[in-house]
């Protein structure tokens, strides 16, 4: 349980609210790109103003070490917030995290922007280039220039390799990136 000095930051702010319940979905998508242990830690920090690596450990149930390491990890991208304090009694500093909501905002967007960016790379080589492969579907496939030097034989399993329409894959590949290309307008 979270101790009664963190009671007072039990609010959550305007800003953070409202995102976390509109995309909260998103939010943690791009938690779970830091790990398994950052969706831990960031489900605690979601649920209150301001939290100490101590209780977010005692709260997750994981070392102070780990919490420590995961709430560096985001603050490196600025998505959390570190206030020292020293404690009364032993003197010692005690850290204070709190999210960033609006910071995630603009890590989404730069990550869409990134994806966005390397789907356009995709397409535009997906477009330049034919494709060949022996249907197998643990077989690679290969270009058109590839396919030559191996005298169109899959070099893997021998079988004969034909032409490989990708037109239903640049399908996909062009709603993604319209798709992110809207979200990115918005
Ligand atoms: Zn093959």
């Amino acid at each position: 349980m979270l101790s009664s000095s963190n009671k007072q930051g039990d609010v959550r702010d305007e800003v953070g609210h409202n995102l976390f319940f509109e995309d909260d979905q998103t939010l943690m998508k791009v938690v779970a790109l830091f790990g398994e242990e950052a969706v831990k830690v960031v489900q605690v920090l979601k649920g209150v103003h301001e939290v100490t690596d101590k209780e977010i450990a005692d709260e997750t149930q994981t070392s102070v070490h780990m919490v420590r390491k995961t709430l560096y990890k985001l603050y490196d991208h600025s998505l959390v917030v570190l206030r020292q304090s020293r404690d009364k009694e032993t003197h010692w500093f005690v850290y204070h995290w709190r999210l960033q909501p609006d910071q995630f905002v603009g890590f989404i967007t730069s990550m869409k922007r990134l994806v966005l960016e390397r789907l356009k790379t995709r397409l535009r080589y997906e477009m330049d280039h034919e494709f060949y492969s022996c249907q197998t579907p643990e077989c690679k496939r290969y270009t058109f220039k590839e396919a030559v030097e191996f005298l169109f034989k899959c070099p893997t399993c021998h079988k004969p390799m034909t032409h490989l329409n990708s037109n239903s894959f640049i399908k996909i590949l062009t709603q993604k990136i319209e798709q992110i290309a809207k979200e990115l307008s918005k």
